[in-house]
């Protein structure tokens, strides 16, 4: 028989499950949270945490926003250190290792792991994935005595990671099994400026080649990786060559599991056994298969912004507001040395390999008036489909500007805008903040140019 307070119960304290909780306790205090964790901390952000390798900020302490005791205070109650060992969907009950824990609705936010490539040697001590606190301050620790790392994967967190460690004095080669940098999110061509800036800090970057083994001293410790052909020596290997969703526990239970690895939901996030979505069993966060727009292909988006977005129409709909999701543009910004790099929707592979085809433009103007003093260069790339919808575009600049243009793109391609109607937005201008044309409407207009 249900208590005759709701008990929600949480399985996963991150960037969705936590705002899942705290939503709902802002609506209402007549339900009982629970949010369980494996984790010692939570409520940090792991995008952070590049940032403390830098430097730039100054602990890990810093970047925890709230304790377990701060939920307490409101009413939720957060269990670390605890790991939910299974899920009885029949009895509603969970297994966990503080015991069993009943549940009238569950949401299922147990995010993603780390992907390692099953090469030789890949668990030798010295071998880092960057993905929790734990393992970050593992990572400085170890920093004190390497001189030499590698950096495998040149996505978005190997090149922050990379980057932060290069900025610390350690030697850090760059290498990319795909042929330029940033694969998932950029054109070759606005690679080739990230791949550029990487050599001007003085990064050694090799793309298009696979490290085949991890070589290790007779303590078992790393010495080097094999490249092609080549030895690197290094006392140091950062793994950041993708994540998969975490779904065993949701596997286990019966839980229907996509093409893209993710949790099967509806448009409400319930899950789905057999034939049925499940009323009360939610999923959200990175282990959640959801829409990429304009493809349509079934994908996951392991963003913190999309693992909130998921958490709001969770927390809708447990409160009783019929709310769903839309597709996924998946619109993100990264910072490489001195450039902002950001991107959204499609590339032209990703818009390629689903049969569209595109057109593009690339153009370059300033951040700020061409005579005011302080001002960067603001690059940026257009993809239109057939009809010119924007169906996809990249920025980067060697400053700052980034996040308010790739914003802007997100916001135009949701409502499915034409390149020709993007070339007459309205935009903002004093010398300091913009020029008069805005770089991205320059891009933009440029469609219409014929030579
Ligand atoms: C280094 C790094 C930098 C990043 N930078 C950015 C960025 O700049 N911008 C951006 O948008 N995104 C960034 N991300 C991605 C973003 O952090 C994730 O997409 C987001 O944290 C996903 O949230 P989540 O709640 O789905 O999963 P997580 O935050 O990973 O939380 C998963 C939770 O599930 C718990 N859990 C799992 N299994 C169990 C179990 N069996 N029992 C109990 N608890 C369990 C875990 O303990 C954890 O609390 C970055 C990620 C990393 C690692």
């Amino acid at each position: 028989m249900p208590s005759e307070r709701e008990r929600i119960v949480i399985i996963g304290a991150g960037a969705s499950g936590l705002p899942i909780a705290s939503q709902i306790r802002k609506e209402t205090k007549e339900k009982d949270i629970t949010v369980i964790t494996t984790g010692t901390h939570i409520a940090y952000s792991p995008c952070a945490l590049p940032f403390v390798l830098h430097g730039v900020i100054p602990d890990f302490e810093s970047c925890i926003m709230k304790t377990p005791a701060d939920y307490e205070a409101v009413g939720i109650t957060v269990l670390t250190q605890t790991t939910v060992e299974s899920i009885d969907l029949e009895t509603e009950k969970l297994e966990t290792t503080a015991g069993v824990i009943p549940y009238d609705t569950l949401v299922i936010a147990t995010g993603s792991y780390p992907f390692m490539p099953p090469i030789p040697g890949v668990d030798a001590e010295g071998v880092c994935v960057l993905k929790t606190m734990e393992a970050a301050q593992q990572i400085a620790e170890g920093l004190e005595s390497v001189m030499n790392a590698v950096s495998v994967g040149a996505g978005v967190i190997g090149l922050e990671v990379g980057s932060a460690l290069m900025a610390r004095g350690v030697n850090v080669p760059v290498v990319e099994l795909l042929p330029y940098v940033l694969p998932l999110i950029l054109d070759p061509d606005m690679a080739q400026l990230v791949h550029n800036h990487l050599l001007d800090i003085g990064a050694r970057v090799i793309c298009g080649a696979a490290v085949s083994e991890v070589l290790t001293d007779e303590a078992g410790k790393v010495r080097g990786v094999v490249v092609a052909d080549e030895e690197i020596p290094c006392q140091m290997v950062l793994m950041s060559t993708g994540v998969r969703p975490s779904t065993k526990l949701a596997k286990d239970a019966g839980i229907e599991t996509g093409s893209s690895g993710g949790i099967v939901t509806d448009s409400s996030l319930h899950v789905k056994v057999g034939r049925e979505y499940l009323p009360n069993v939610y999923a959200s966060g990175d282990c959640v298969e959801v829409i990429k727009d304009f493809t349509y292909q079934r994908t996951i988006s392991p963003l913190g912004t999309s693992a909130y977005r998921l958490a709001r129409v969770v927390a809708d709909n447990i409160m009783g507001r019929n709310s769903y999701l839309l597709p996924f543009t998946s619109p993100n910004v990264c910072v490489v040395g001195q450039l902002q790099v950001g991107s959204v929707g499609l590339t032209t592979h990703t818009a390629k390999s689903s049969g569209i085809q595109t057109t593009s433009r690339v153009g370059s103007g300033p951040s700020a008036a061409r005579y005011y003093p302080k001002r960067h260069v603001i690059t940026s790339k257009l993809i239109v489909d057939n009809s010119r919808r924007i169906v996809g575009g990249q920025i980067i600049s060697d400053g700052s500007g980034v996040k308010c243009r790739i914003d802007t793109l997100s916001v135009a391609m949701a409502s499915k805008m034409r390149v020709d109607d993007f070339a007459h937005v309205e935009t903002c201008y004093a010398p300091p903040v913009s020029a008069l044309v805005d770089p991205l409407t320059l891009t933009a207009q440029s469609f219409f140019d014929v030579c």
